[in-house]
């Protein structure tokens, strides 16, 4: 049987704004390197906005490469037909099956010996299109996260250290002619905080390992660095290839960088989700009338109130209760009481509202509504997780 059409909201996302997006995360990073591309970041099911549907927007913006985090996600990918362009899953476990992703061209991030050495045992055996598997290498610069440590404990790049015994161990599979080195890549901690010396540390240290690839006698196309926040505000990070996932949806983590080079173009950026709702049913209550578990907002005078049937196991989260905002009828209402599992309520006073309206949770802004980032801020959390944790649940519309 068709399921039936669930009408209490959906995300409605707006592909030729990634498009755009990616347009101008692209022109920014050439005015620093002529040459240089842009991965757009579309794990975690695109931020929230569908992985596929990210990924063709994205490449129609100027896209010349896609990450994601693991092979599963990149296999996805492939196999509904993005095939046009690299793709780099960075996150996976050496007992991973690595054929499927291998057979599918994907290239693999390599953080640790043990990567390496399942890379070789899958295309040994027969793992791959028959010549050498790509593969990038991820160093650890500061982040204290996934990849190969650059400092070895007591001081800078050496050889051998972490980065040096994995790097011989490549130039070594390169001469067997089972893969290829195709990039180097690191991640920043603290790109968004505006004056942040880790940056220029981070920086520092890739370039060191940079040297060390050379010295090895690796010729990586590809040597990256910058996340958005980055591309937009840190020239010295761009390199060859940005690699930009918060950006190509619309939200700017450069915001709280007033004077910063990337402001004019984080600015620029337009939010591609839209998630809204519609009223599901209205009530009119007496003054003093109790909402939602624990009873935590009581109403001021008699009143109506609007249910909202989207909830935490929506994406909501519970941090809105009493807190967040929403657009109604052209006018901003704050949640009343807490958000639950499957629904929260709107004290909308005497306002005519009806079944069936629409409530704007967040958007670009058109209609009034708040942004995923003025969500964020009132959640204690960051966009990323507000777009990212929109369920499964709640249907995505792509225009
Ligand atoms: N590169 C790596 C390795 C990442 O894990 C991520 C996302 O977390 C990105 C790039 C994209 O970062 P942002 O969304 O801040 O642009």
């Amino acid at each position: 049987p068709a399921a039936a059409a669930d009408l209490r909201g959906e995300a409605v996302v707006d592909t030729g704004a990634i498009t755009g997006n990616v347009r101008r995360l692209l022109a920014h990073a050439r005015t620093v390197n002529p040459a240089g591309e842009l991965m757009a970041v579309v794990k975690a099911n695109g931020y929230g906005h569908g992985d596929v549907p990210a990924a063709r927007a994205a490449l129609a913006g100027g896209a010349g490469m896609l990450g994601v985090a693991t092979p599963a996600e990149a296999v996805r990918l492939r196999v509904a037909g993005v095939t046009e362009v690299p793709l780099l899953a960075w996150l996976w476990l050496p007992g991973t099956d690595l054929a499927p992703a291998l057979d599918a061209g994907v290239t693999l991030a390599v953080s640790h010996p043990d990567h390496l050495a399942a890379v070789l045992a899958a295309v040994d055996g027969g793992a791959g299109r028959g010549g050498p598997v790509d593969v990038h290498v991820k160093v650890d610069t500061g982040l204290g996260r996934n990849g190969v440590p650059a400092l070895a404990p007591g001081g800078p790049v050496r050889e051998p250290g972490p980065v040096g015994t994995l790097l011989a161990g490549l130039a070594a599979a390169e001469r067997s002619g089972r893969v290829r080195l195709t990039g180097v890549m690191s991640h920043l901690a603290s790109a968004d905080v505006p004056g942040d010396p880790s940056v220029g540390e981070q920086t520092a240290l890739f370039t060191q390992v940079l040297a060390a690839v050379d010295a090895a006698g690796l010729r990586p196309r590809w040597r990256h660095l910058a996340n958005t926040a980055a591309t937009l505000d840190h020239p010295g990070t761009v390199f060859d290839l940005v690699r930009c996932g918060i950006g190509v949806y619309g939200l700017d983590p450069t915001a709280t960088d007033p004077t910063g080079p990337g402001t004019a173009v984080g600015r620029s950026l337009r939010p591609a989700m839209t998630l809204r709702a519609a009223v599901a049913l209205t009530k009119r209550v007496p003054a003093g009338a109790g909402v939602s578990y624990g009873l935590t907002y009581r109403t001021p005078r008699e009143s109506t109130l609007a249910l909202v049937p989207l909830g935490y196991a929506d994406g909501i989260p519970r941090a809105a209760s009493s807190v967040a905002e929403v657009s109604l009828g052209g006018r901003r209402r704050r949640v009343a009481g807490r958000v639950a599992m499957d629904q929260f309520v709107l004290d909308v006073g005497d306002e005519p509202v009806r079944i069936g309206d629409e409530v704007l949770l967040f958007g670009p802004g058109d209609a009034g509504e708040p942004t995923a980032t003025e969500w964020a801020d009132r959640t204690g959390t960051i966009d990323y997780e507000i777009v990212t944790r929109i369920g499964a649940r709640v249907p995505r519309r792509w225009i």
